[in-house]
């Protein structure tokens, strides 16, 4: 079973208590974007097998969203961080690469 820290409240949830809200990241496009940038936008995910960024929310908790590094192979948790932030922290990064040498990157 999939456990995530809330970073607001620092309860460990298991996933019957969050909500999921999909990839992480997403770059937002304005009313003048081409169509093919809004269909990207709005249809196209990423479906890794290894480390994904996700969107939670601890529905059954403090009610905020999150961030989530995890590996979706094997359900580690590299980290959870705020939603607010437009880039993954620096620690989860170096987490990710100590425990995945080929990672690519998040982006
Ligand atoms: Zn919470």
């Amino acid at each position: 079973m999939l456990t995530l820290e809330c970073p607001y409240c620092g309860v460990k949830a298991d996933e019957t208590e969050l909500g999921p809200g999909y990839e992480a990241h997403l770059k937002r496009f304005g009313p003048d974007a081409s169509p093919e940038e809004f269909e990207a936008y709005m249809f196209a995910r990423k479906n890794p097998k290894g480390v994904h960024f996700e969107r939670w929310r601890h529905a059954y908790g403090c009610g905020k969203w999150f961030l989530a590094a995890r590996c979706t192979a094997t359900l580690e948790v590299f980290g959870t961080y705020p939603a607010q932030v437009g880039e993954p922290p620096a620690d989860i990064i170096e987490k990710i690469k100590a425990r995945r040498p080929d990672w690519k990157g998040y982006k």
